[in-house]
């Protein structure tokens, strides 16, 4: 249940304090390490122990993806719990097992199903999406519903009475389930839903028919349904009538949360959702996530070649070098060496990059590109290199160490997305002394100061640029500033690196902004 502690302030500022602890689910499809395509599996991974070391009890559900690969191995320190659940769904009985592990004081269970176990990401392989998600994501929403009544975890089940924090559209069921299918037999009356919304360009969208699958009674219907706009049908005969699992949760989940709450409102950010986000503004929450500053610090970083702070940047030198040779590209201390990571998808503005690159790389200076995802952007990369091959690398792949080496070896990170909820390649950049070169919006506005050279009595301020609109001619404008602040202006640049490094992007800040939501969400009934 829920109980009120008298907890000593950590900080040691305030004297004791009283805080409510509360039994928390996350639900989702990645978790780091275990499983991991993006920023969602970060905040996963480590947001539960941040909010365990503030006293709550946490657990994170998420499938147990076996690969027949080394990648098993992460699964290592889990155990069988033995216990399994009947969910009845797509039009038969289905059995789930849950596996566990209690690490750093989060008790991270993962739904052991067939369905999880074969080669490729969460999402898909090489051919593309895996055909059954809707099935499998179906499963695991059922299963999380489950988790908190029938796992005696440390010998005691969390219970009824709790608040899960579902995340995007594979955990979108759990709201709807919650009031659909549990609260009529009076189960979870007292418990909250929270959606966290990371990425709104998924939502779960299948044929209308395939709702009678999902194990919800058929007068729910209306929570799910929803029409495609007429642009987005394929066929004269199209109605556009579809099941769509975000929106399930928009409008059952008793808040939301993102960290582009203004852009999810408009309509070039809502993704056809906006007009329904705006009428539940009132519920609607912003927050800005932290990072994992002991996975991600400059100073014991196990991935690169040389250790370094902000008290010492020499180290960040070597990095850069060791980058150069890795790469075989021409060590040059000197030239501005640009980075580049993320998902090859329209939403990083990868467009935008091929359209730039060949006036940037007219400039003397060094691009460096970690991404999969599309096909032809990954073949494009492959071009670009073998056309430029004194200053452009594309290294094609999903490689977390690889990530880390460019976040320590370059100067510049490029984030030219056309939307970003949070984002955290900016935050790892920063934290490594590179400056982020963004777009003006979601998380990138929040998160990186404009450069003023004229601010602190000429001292400047600022960690990084920013540029709008999105075009190209305003990217280059921002990272030919940036070029010319690194070759001409030495110290304005180590003050840019330094007040980056020195930021505070520990997840206590973020932890205290969720608590404040998660006591909203209780004031109310749901
Ligand atoms: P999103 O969640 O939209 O992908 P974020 O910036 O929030 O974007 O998070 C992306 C995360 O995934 C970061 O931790 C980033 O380092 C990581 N990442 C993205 N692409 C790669 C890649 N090719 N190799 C390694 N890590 C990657």
């Amino acid at each position: 249940g829920i109980k009120v502690e008298e907890s000593e302030d950590t900080e040691g500022e305030e004297k004791a304090q009283t805080r409510v602890s509360y039994n928390i689910i996350f639900v989702t499809s990645e978790a780091a390490p275990y499983s991991k395509t993006g920023g969602l599996a970060d905040v996963c991974g480590s947001l539960p122990i941040a909010l365990a070391g503030r006293g709550h009890r946490v657990m994170v559900v998420s499938p147990r993806y076996l690969r027949g690969t080394s990648q098993d191995s992460i699964y290592s320190g889990t155990v069988d719990l033995n216990l399994h659940s009947k969910i009845y769904c797509f039009g038969g009985v289905h059995e789930v097992g849950f596996f566990h592990e209690y690490r750093e004081g989060v008790d991270w269970v993962f739904v052991d199903h067939p369905s999880f176990h074969r080669p490729g990401n969460p999402y898909g392989d090489s051919y593309g999406a895996f055909g059954d998600n809707q099935f499998r994501f179906t499963l695991l929403c059922h299963a999380a519903c489950e988790a908190p009544l029938v796992l005696p975890l440390g010998g005691f089940t969390y219970g009824d009475k709790c608040l899960f924090l579902v995340n995007d559209w594979h955990a979108s069921l759990v709201p709807v389930l919650l009031a659909a299918k549990y609260r009529p037999h009076d189960v979870y009356k007292d418990a909250r839903s929270i959606l966290v919304i990371h990425n709104i360009a998924h939502q779960g969208v299948e044929p209308a028919i395939t709702y009678s699958n999902l194990g919800l009674p058929p007068e729910w219907r209306g929570a799910l349904e929803w029409v495609f706009p007429t642009w987005a049908r394929t066929h004269a005969l199209d109605t556009g009538e579809a099941v769509n699992f975000l929106k399930g949760a928009i409008v059952t989940a008793d808040r939301i949360l993102t960290g582009y709450s203004y852009e999810i409102t408009t309509s070039e950010g809502g993704y056809g959702l906006h007009e329904l986000l705006s009428s539940r503004r009132s519920v609607l929450n912003g927050i800005t996530n932290g990072i994992d500053v002991s996975e991600w610090d400059p100073s014991s970083d196990e991935h690169i070649a040389c250790h370094y702070s902000a008290d010492d940047l020499a180290g960040k030198v070597q990095c850069k070098i060791s980058l150069q040779k890795e790469l075989g590209l021409p060590i040059r201390p000197d030239c501005p060496l640009i980075g580049f990571i993320g998902r090859l998808d329209y939403q990083k503005g990868i467009d935008l990059i091929q359209l730039a690159v060949p006036e940037l790389l007219e400039d003397d200076v060094q691009f460096v590109m970690l991404g999969s995802g599309d096909p032809i952007y990954e073949d494009w990369m492959r071009a670009t290199e073998s056309a430029y091959r004194d200053k452009f690398r594309g290294w094609v792949g999903f490689n977390v160490p690889v990530s880390h080496i460019i976040n320590a070896g370059c100067d510049i990170l490029l984030m030219p997305s056309t939307f970003e909820p949070c984002g955290l390649n900016q935050l790892y950049a920063m934290r490594y002394g590179t400056i982020p070169v963004v777009h003006e919006t979601g998380g990138l506005r929040d998160t990186v100061q404009n450069f003023n050279p004229f601010a602190e009595g000429g001292n400047g301020d600022g960690t990084g640029w920013t540029f709008s609109p999105l075009t190209k001619e305003s990217m280059l404008e921002a990272l030919r500033y940036a070029i010319l602040t690194y070759r001409e202006h030495k110290s304005s640049w180590e003050g840019l690196m330094k007040r980056g490094m020195t930021r505070d992007f520990t997840w206590v800040n973020a932890a205290t902004q969720y608590e404040q939501v998660f006591e909203w969400t209780f004031i109310n009934p749901p």
